[in-house]
Parts: structure tokens; C-alpha cells; sequence
């Protein structure tokens, strides 16, 4: 079955032809600037070049009509006809408590996930209106949400709850959530079947490092603490996103700029991380060639982002008693050499110890701990789309 996975924006729409047997990409692309002047898609048949589109998207069912139209075109597509498409997986962002695992659309889940609006209130909204576009388009496909949110829902409540009124808890569902679930789950599981390790009776933690990042503790394969919170803004340091910081220092910064709690938030989600501290980049790319260069904020921002990521694996290994396997992926996991060094160089009361040669291997699934390291150090490229893909394929009859 081929199934078309989703990931939807305020204004843009991600992409995938996922062909769920062989797994193959059959083609991706993405659309933006939907609602605004100037939309255009890239779409990207498998094995053959870019094409771009540019073309008015009004709203996301124009999206969604030109992305199927790019995929059955006689000279871009890759299939026939619609009706070789066999289900839509949707990314959504936020499950609250109500949904723990992933689970076929259906009007009362829509309205479901409507609920959980409140708690990301950036993303959901968008994520519905792909839902209804696909709906539109191709009415009677069946459609599987996958939450960002559901597989962090095996945390216990000492890992979940806040050290605020109970009541806030109570009336609005304030607690830890976190994010990347789909990617923690997908890692911890590659690598349990890469060592070929019984995952039951496991203690992982995996690293997501990209322009968003958490780590999540993973024990006997289901998560039992991660680094972002409510909202994604918790936890480690970020490309733009300041992470744990002194509640206090809102008020604070807020008095001396003048900076209402808006534009304080903007400071924290889109002004702070690496960005913020090197005063350079978002991207560890130029945070590298910069610090190579001499520039001390940039080689500073990277040692405080490796300090913080080892301290949550140092906190995850205390909550767990113990840690068998320790993964990093995504943008920064799994291209940076020089971050993952610096992160386990702090590990070595673990025994961990780093093969260099391993570690400077690029873009694939390696063990870059020594033989004799007491705990494994890998790399494992994320896939969430494919993820998403056998999520969907799992439920659809
Ligand atoms: P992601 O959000 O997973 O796409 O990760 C994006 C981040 O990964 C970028 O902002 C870069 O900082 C980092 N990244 C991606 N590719 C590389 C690379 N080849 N070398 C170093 N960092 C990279």
C-alpha cells in the first residue's frame, strides 16, 4: 500500500509517497507560503530531479489538490491515479492526555484533538487543517493521527508533574508531555534491533538534536522521562529556543526591555538557544566554522549546548538506575562529530569511551563506542515519516 504522510503547517505542508512494503520513498516535497503571496512547491520524484512549482495556494486544500496533481502528472508523478494511494498518515503535534497512541481519523478524534488546541496552539490548529484538506481531497482514504505527544504517555506522574498548584494540573492538564515521540520510539527500537537486544529489558537514552532537540529516557522500550515540557520550549538548549532556563528571568528581562510577556515568549522560543548565545547562527554548520575561526561566543554556545545535553543524560541514567545504550540523531546527532564528543567526554564515569574513526562516519546507522566501552554509543538516523508510515499501515485494515 502506498501511503501519502502529512506534516502540516500554518503555512507550509510536508510531504511523503511512502510505498509501505518495500519502504521506499516514492516522493516528497514540500509546500510554502501557503496563504501568502508567492506560494510554490518542490516536489521531488524519487531518483530523478527537483521540480518547482510556483502557483497561488490560497488556503491548504489548494496545497493538498496540487501536491496530488504533482503525483499523478504524467511527467512528475509516480503513480497512476489516486486511487493508488491507500492512507494519509498525519503528524500532529499535540495528543494531551487523551491520546496515547497513534489512531485511524474519525470525526470524534478530530474534535479530540480540537481539545488538545489550547496546549499547542502554533501547531494543532495547522495540523487540523491538513486533515480536513486531505478530507476534501480525497474523501473515503483513510486517515491515521500520529501524535508527537503519545509515546512520552507511559511517563510516570513523578516525571510528569510540575511543582505548581495541583489545581492547574487539575483544571487545564499542566504537565510534561514531550515531544519527538515518534522519533524516540522509532530510534530506541532500530537500535534494540541493531544489537540485537531484548528491548523489554533495556535502558536507553536517546538524544533528538535538531533545530529542536530532547532527549527522552527510555526503560524497557517505553518512555519514562523527557526534556520538553508542556510546550516544546523546555529542556535542553536549542537552535533559537532558550530551553530550561530561571522562571524568574522572564520578569526580569521583561522590566529592563519593556517587553511584554508576547514578545518575551518570542525572545525565548525565536531569539535564545545557540542563536541567541553566539549571536551567529542557528546552525551548527556556521556555529563551526565560526568557532574554527576564533569566534569565542560560537565555540562558548557550543560547549554550553554539549554541557546540557550530557547533564539530562547524566539526570536519565539517575532516574533509570543505570543506561545500556545511549542513541543521538537528527540534523545536529547525526552530522556533528565534534558535539557528540564533547557530549560523551563528560560520560567517562559511565565507561564510556568513543571510537573517533567510528564517529566521524557520516549519515548512517554505526556504533560509535569502542569495543570495550561499558555502554554503547550510537548513531541512528531518524525517520519519521517512515514511522509514521507503519503507524498508519498498522491501523488501516
Ligand atoms: P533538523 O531539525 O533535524 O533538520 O536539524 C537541523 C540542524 O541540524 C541544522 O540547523 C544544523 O545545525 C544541523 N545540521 C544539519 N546538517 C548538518 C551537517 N552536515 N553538519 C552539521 N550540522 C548539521
Amino acid at each position: 500500500m502506498n501511503v501519502l504522510v502529512i506534516n502540516c503547517g500554518s503555512s507550509s505542508l510536508k510531504y511523503q509517497l511512502i510505498d509501505s512494503v518495500s519502504e521506499n520513498v516514492l516522493a516528497k516535497g514540500l509546500c510554502e507560503r501557503i496563504t501568502i503571496d508567492g506560494s510554490r512547491l518542490t516536489h521531488t520524484p524519487a531518483g530523478r530531479d527537483k521540480v518547482v512549482i510556483e502557483k497561488p495556494m490560497p488556503d491548504h486544500t489548494a496545497a493538498v489538490k496540487l501536491v496530488l496533481e504533482e503525483l499523478t502528472d504524467p511527467e512528475n508523478g509516480v503513480i497512476q491515479s489516486l486511487e493508488e494511494i491507500g492512507a494519509v498518515g498525519h503528524r500532529i503535534v499535540h495528543g494531551g492526555e487523551k491520546f496515547a497512541a497513534s489512531t485511524v481519523i474519525t470525526d470524534e478524534v478530530v474534535q479530540a484533538i480540537e481539545e488538545c488546541n489550547d496546549l499547542a496552539p502554533l501547531h494543532n490548529p495547522a495540523n487540523l487543517i491538513g486533515i480536513n484538506a486531505c478530507k476534501e481531497c480525497m474523501p473515503g482514504v483513510p486517515m491515521v493521527a500520529v501524535f508527537d505527544t503519545a509515546f512520552h504517555q507511559t511517563m510516570p506522574k513523578k516525571a510528569y508533574l510540575y511543582g505548581l498548584p495541583y489545581e492547574y494540573y487539575e483544571k487545564y492538564k499542566v504537565r510534561r508531555y514531550g515531544f519527538h515521540g515518534t522519533s524516540h520510539s522509532y530510534v530506541s527500537k532500530r537500535a534494540a534491533q541493531i544489537l540485537n537486544l531484548d528491548i523489554k529489558n533495556s535502558k536507553m537514552i536517546v538524544c533528538h538534536l535538531g533545530n529542536g532537540a530532547s532527549v527522552c529516557a527510555v526503560l524497557n522500550g517505553e518512555s519514562v522521562d523527557t526534556s520538553m515540557g508542556l510546550t516544546p520550549l523546555e529542556g535542553l538548549i536549542m537552535g533559537t529556543r532558550s530551553g530550561d532556563i530561571d522562571p524568574a528571568i522572564m520578569e526580569f528581562i521583561s522590566k529592563k526591555e519593556q517587553l511584554s510577556l508576547e514578545e518575551m515568549m518570542t525572545v525565548l522560543n525565536k531569539k535564545s538557544g545557540v542563536a541567541g548565545l553566539s549571536k551567529v547562527s542557528s546552525d551548527f554548520r556556521d556555529l563551526d566554522a565560526a568557532a574554527a575561526q576564533g569566534n569565542e561566543l560560537a565555540a562558548d554556545a557550543l560547549q554550553v549546548y554539549a554541557y546540557r545535553v550530557a547533564k539530562y543524560i547524566g539526570s536519565y541514567v539517575a532516574a533509570m538506575n543505570g543506561v545500556d545504550v545511549i542513541c543521538f540523531t537528527a540534523g545536529v546527532g547525526e552530522n556533528n562529530s565534534a558535539v557528540r564528543k564533547m557530549v560523551c567526554e563528560y560520560l567517562g564515569y559511565l565507561g564510556i569511551a568513543i571510537d573517533d574513526e567510528k564517529n566521524a562516519l557520516r549519515g548512517e546507522e554505526v556504533t560509535i563506542s569502542t569495543e570495550d566501552s561499558r555502554v554503547r554509543v550510537m548513531v541512528i538516523p531518524t525517520n519519521e515519516e517512515l514511522a509514521i508510515a507503519r503507524e498508519t499501515v498498522a491501523l488501516v485494515p
